[in-house]
């Protein structure tokens, strides 16, 4: 059975059993192999894009003795599928921004209509997912942060739910952090850092927000000579989001363990 990374093996995890699952952006089709050899899901079928990782896929699958069960095809995000061919669709290790165009498009063309679950891991714009969630109506189920050779990912569950508006209006409420923002504020920090990962702020996610802030000051540094009034409008705008930064994770507590 194949070894999955930390990462995927935190995708797979949330992956409801029993679900035929579609995996766009597969590249070798570690995930879907592993799920089926598993047991986890009956049926899979694995999107990429291109065609060295999709014959890598196509290998992977018939290595493994899948080929019956695996279906791997070439093309562009959801327009792989069929509508009401798969229950969950996962999408790991792209952008945030490709990532909810594939989604939009794919939704778009009725390709997620039958599909109850996504598990999500952008690599950087996590808040473009967050929000494309909201407006759709996934509610976010859960979230995790994990850290892995030295890269730091977030892993996004979201589900279809009855009521999922009520459920993101609670999730999203800023309530709970003890800063004097207002609403708008607080929900785009929510955005950002995610709900769940803010309201259980585990070890991993301080070192996230610590490296960006020290990414920030560094751009800030490289612009402050620029004496373009757009730099230094962008420079402002950059200062403003570090100090909001560094005042979220102040109102952080920092003794919560790490889940694993
Ligand atoms: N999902 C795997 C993982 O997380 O380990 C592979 C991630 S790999 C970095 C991203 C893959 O997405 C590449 O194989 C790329 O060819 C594929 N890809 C990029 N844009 C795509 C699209 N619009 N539709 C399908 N696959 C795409």
């Amino acid at each position: 059975m194949l070894k999955l990374s930390k990462r995927l093996q935190a995708i797979a995890d949330y992956v409801t059993t029993g679900s035929r699952l579609a995996d766009i952006g597969s590249d070798h089709g570690m995930l879907p192999v592993y799920l089926l050899q598993t047991g986890k899901c009956p049926a899979a079928i694995a999107g990429e894009l291109n065609r060295g990782p999709y014959e890598a896929a196509v290998k992977q699958a018939a290595d493994a003795g899948l080929s019956q069960l695996l279906s791997v095809r070439q093309g562009d995000g959801l327009g792989v599928l069929q509508p009401g061919e798969a229950d969950t669709i996962t999408i790991a290790g792209m952008g945030g921004s490709l990532m909810s165009g594939i989604l939009e498009a794919g939704r778009l063309a009725g390709k997620l209509d039958g599909v109850n679950e996504l598990v999500l891991q952008p690599n950087v714009g996590e808040e473009l997912v967050r929000e494309w969630l909201l407006k759709h109506s996934w509610h976010l189920q859960a979230e995790t942060i994990l850290e892995e050779d030295g890269k730091i990912y977030e892993v996004l569950h979201a589900v279809r739910a009855l009521e999922a508006d009520r459920l993101n209006a609670a999730l999203y409420d800023g309530a709970f952090l003890a800063l004097p923002y207002a609403s708008e504020k607080k929900m785009e920090i929510i955005k950002a850092m995610g709900p769940y990962l803010l309201r259980r702020p585990v070890p991993v996610l301080h070192t996230k927000w610590r490296q960006e802030l020290a990414k920030l000051a560094s751009i800030c540094e490289r612009m402050a000579g620029s004496a373009l009034p757009e730099a230094m409008v962008k420079l402002e705008q950059f200062k403003e989001q570090m100090r909001t930064i560094e005042e979220v994770l102040q109102c952080l507590p920092t003794d919560i363990p790490s889940s694993s």
